[in-house]
């Protein structure tokens, strides 16, 4: 038997397939692309059916975004309290918070809502650094309640702000407590901002913000699905779970669903286990991989996020003057993890934000390959900010991939500018032009739920580097919209070796397609963030934004 072939008509067809750029149809049998060409051409496939629908619309390649977490959809149970207006999966808009009164005006309504109890408020999207240089201390969430634990994720997911209830339950409302992530306010008590991964885990549990926050859950992979659909992605990474085996299990049901819309590929982070048992566990993974959930990859940070001034940077440090940054991993660690990833040929992403992180990280491959040579392992820095043309240079020489973290220059450029690394290295942050000049494979995120989904407006940062205010930051690292649409396909497809697969459109490929109301070419790169978005074919699958 046979399956049916689909011929779409298109007003345009984007491939990104350069020695086919623009077609008017495309042929899919199953969830597979035959051609794409003209209705003459692709007639020669044999008895086909013309579809239409699309007829007014313009086809580019499923959007690929490289850097996310499918926890963006778990997120929205809690209370979203950051500084921008935010959608959330059902299209509700939450206004953005511009005080801390603010948001401990929203906590207070919550407080009220969940009544009598000891139920913990949970919270995320707190960004302080908009506040002036104000702490969210534990006095501040007291305001909300002295008997029920509160915790709010800051929106870098560095830092958790606590009350002093929940250091109570954590047994740390004392004296002589001795940790680079626990800061102390003059009685010598913690003053309730947790910094890191391993000082957010001693409160996370009482907060309801525990680690298995990171491995989504059935509900708010759905709702990050749904997500997906109204951004055009058609493949996500979910670049930090802990892929316990019970969230494996959800995930591969839930995702072989056949009205699940999108391709998770799920990376395991380093955390909680030592590296050999990391590896061990990834390549179990490797083996339960599906076509919609790709597991097997790993995931390790270095360092921790420049705004809360956790990253390491290099000499001559924070602008402000503050001290440098958080290791989160030690490099024999790191180490130990690349050349067992070199030799069972794993693919495996680390954050770097600060400088001195990327270059830690390059010493480290470069040692690594030299002991264990492999010429297309990939290895991809994710953020890795501040990297300066040298470093560049190096990632090219070493064959290693970056995704920048271009959402950053809107969200946090003035912040970058002003207080964090000043105005020299602000204006280079997240090089896209250094990147592609140099020569290294270049992928563009936003890193959601940090940043919200995205991939045309991740492609707009990319394009203008504009902040709130309407400040260029860094012109000399504008890349063209040609440039940038191909970041947010082939090239995060090539981040995650899956560029044979997915990221163009051409023969062979996975029926993928972003389906657009406006043409991204035509409308320009200063309008990119506003082109309107249909849906998205996935698999060969047709969903539309309009009927979530
Ligand atoms: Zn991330």
């Amino acid at each position: 038997m046979t399956t049916a072939t689909t011929i779409y008509s298109a007003r345009r067809i984007l491939t990104m397939n350069p020695s086919n750029a623009e077609a008017t149809h495309v042929a899919v049998r199953g969830d597979i692309i035959l051609g794409a060409g003209t209705l003459e051409e692709l007639a020669g496939w044999g008895d086909y059916q013309l579809d239409t629908r699309f007829a007014d619309k313009v086809l580019m390649p499923g959007l690929v975004e490289g850097h996310s977490h499918a926890t963006e959809g778990s997120f929205w149970r809690y209370v979203y309290c950051g500084y921008f207006n935010r959608t959330d999966p059902s299209g509700k808009t939450w206004p953005g918070l511009r005080s801390v009164d603010a948001v401990v005006e929203r906590l207070q309504e919550r407080n009220a809502e969940l009544g009598e109890g000891d139920k913990p408020i949970s919270a995320w999207g707190l960004d302080p650094i908009y506040f002036g240089d104000v702490l969210v201390s534990r006095g501040d969430l007291d305001r909300i309640s002295t008997t029920r634990p509160i915790g709010i994720r800051h929106a870098s997911g560095h830092i958790m702000s606590v009350n002093t209830k929940a250091l109570e339950l954590s047994g740390l409302l004392r004296t002589g407590i001795n940790h680079p992530g626990v800061p102390l306010d003059e009685e010598g008590l913690p003053t309730g901002e947790m910094k890191g991964p391993d000082a957010m885990e001693m409160v996370a549990l009482h907060v309801g913000l525990d680690r298995k926050i990171m491995a989504a859950d059935e509900w708010g992979l759905r709702q990050f699905g749904w997500l997906c659909v109204r951004q055009g992605v058609t493949t996500a990474a979910d670049l930090a779970n802990p892929l316990p085996t019970e969230a494996v299990d959800m995930m591969l049901r839930v995702t072989d669903e056949a009205d699940f819309p999108v391709r998770i590929v799920s990376l395991r982070r380093f955390q909680g286990v030592t590296p050999s048992e990391l590896i061990e566990r990834s390549r179990e993974l490797r083996e339960m991989s599906t076509d919609r959930l790709r597991l097997g990859r790993v995931k390790v940070h270095a360092d921790g996020s420049i705004q809360g001034f956790t990253a390491r940077i290099r000499r001559p440090g924070y602008y402000n003057g503050a001290p440098n940054g958080l290791w989160y991993a030690t490099p024999e660690q790191l180490q130990e993890i690349y050349e067992l990833a070199l030799e069972h040929d794993l693919l495996v992403h680390t954050h770097t934000n600060g400088d001195e992180a990327t270059e830690l990280m390059l010493d480290i491959f470069e040692r690594a390959l030299y002991k264990f040579p492999r010429a297309d392992h990939r290895f991809t820095l994710q953020h890795c900010q501040l990297a300066d043309a040298a470093q560049f240079r190096r990632m090219k020489n070493l064959g290693v991939c970056v995704n920048l973290f271009s959402n950053h220059i809107y969200y946090w450029g003035e912040q970058h500018y002003a207080k964090t690394v000043g105005p020299e290295r602000a204006e280079r942050m997240n090089a896209c032009a250094t990147a592609l000049r140099e020569g290294v494979p270049l992928a563009i995120h936003s890193d959601a739920p940090v940043t919200p989904l995205g991939p045309f407006f991740t492609a707009w940062c990319a394009v203008n580097r504009k902040t709130p205010s309407g400040r260029i930051l860094g012109e000399a690292e504008r890349i063209s919209v040609e440039d940038a649409l191909r970041t947010i396909t082939i090239g995060a497809a090539y981040t995650l070796k899956l560029d044979d697969e997915l990221g163009s459109i051409e023969t062979g490929k996975r029926a993928d397609f972003t389906v657009l109301k406006d043409d991204p070419l035509e409308i320009g790169g200063e309008n990119l963030k506003d082109v309107r978005i249909w849906g998205v074919v996935q698999g060969g699958r047709v969903f539309s934004a309009e009927e979530i």
